[in-house]
């Protein structure tokens, strides 16, 4: 488009009375011009971005394809492939009943200590909330969802994170390579990078990666909420649920439907729970299919 309009002006620049005055308009303009074309092919030069989105994805190739072959030489395949599979004949379920937390934060502490994280990190938070200027706060306690469409599995270039026939969504941390689009992705903000070092890097240096504990943690990855995988492997309840002092956390499975409490042991009926109670999910408009169910902070006032 610059070279065409360049021509035509020096056609234009050329017909007129060859005098003195245009002469030099001529030569100014031609001048003009050309440094005009110089600027534009350097600013070309810098913004062209086709050739980086090549270099990215030949980048995101060449590093899953060594991913690929780090995991298929791992020393240990066999927890690997359990751990993708799930346990049979399982959809595990949460259900956290708002009306008795009571901010006692037993679960994000039993979490992080499990989980190798810093202090500045979480799996699970417990979040103040408040519906209204007249009533009073409330406390939501957020995991990630294990959603039955989880959208960070979508995006994951490398396969990394993937879902399980049991409902569970884990990180391989073997695998990731850091790019953050599942951190992008969740709609929950249940996801972190672990921009430094892991807390007691040093006392975990020999320990074996265990895919469904997420230990040891890895810099440069990302990690989250496990459903205690390895707690469920061994038919236990999950750390936090385990933990909670207050009766908070229900956890079982959907096929059995039913649940136990984690602090008296009772088990009910899943279905009537949510019933009676008048449960909900988060943002279930978004259609991403939660595990996790909330029952309301029915006695907040
Ligand atoms: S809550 Fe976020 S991280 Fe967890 S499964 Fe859903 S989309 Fe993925
Ligand atoms: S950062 Fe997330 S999307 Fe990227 S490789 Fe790791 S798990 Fe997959």
């Amino acid at each position: 488009m610059l070279i065409s309009h360049m021509s035509t002006e020096i056609c234009k620049l050329m017909s007129l009375n060859q005098d003195k005055t245009n002469r030099r308009a001529f030569f100014v303009k031609l001048g003009l011009a050309g440094i005009g074309s110089v600027l534009v092919s350097k600013w070309m030069d810098k913004t062209s971005w086709a050739p980086n989105m090549g270099s990215t994805a030949k980048h995101l190739i060449i590093a899953r394809d060594a991913y690929i072959n780090r995991i298929k030489n791992s020393l240990d395949p066999e927890i690997n492939v359990k751990a993708r599979q799930g346990l049979p004949g399982k959809k595990f379920v949460l259900v956290v009943d708002l009306s008795r937390c009571r901010n006692a934060r037993k679960c994000m502490e039993a979490c992080a200590a499990t989980h190798q994280l810093r202090p500045d990190q979480f799996h699970l938070n417990v979040l103040e909330m408040r519906d209204d200027e007249h009533t009073a706060p409330y406390y939501l306690p957020k995991h990630c969802q294990h959603c039955d469409n989880p959208p960070c599995v979508k995006v994951c270039p490398v396969e990394a994170t993937y879902k399980r026939t049991d409902g569970i969504v884990l990180i391989d941390n073997e695998r990731c390579i850091g790019c953050r689009y599942c951190i992008a992705a969740c709609p929950y903000s249940a996801r972190s990078f672990n921009w430094f070092d892991p807390k007691d890097a040093e006392l975990y240096k020999d320990v074996p990666y265990n895919v469904e504990r997420n230990v040891p943690q890895k810099k440069g990855t990302v990690t989250k909420c496990t459903f205690s995988a390895d707690c469920l492997r061994n038919g236990e309840l999950p750390y936090c649920v385990r933990a909670c002092p207050n009766g908070v956390y229900y956890f079982g499975n959907l096929y059995e439907d039913s649940v136990t409490n984690g602090t008296t042991g009772e088990t009910v009926k899943l279905s009537k729970l949510l019933e009676d109670n008048g449960a909900f999910q988060l943002l279930a408009e978004l259609g991403t299919k939660p595990s996790v169910y909330y029952l309301p902070p029915r006695r907040n006032n």
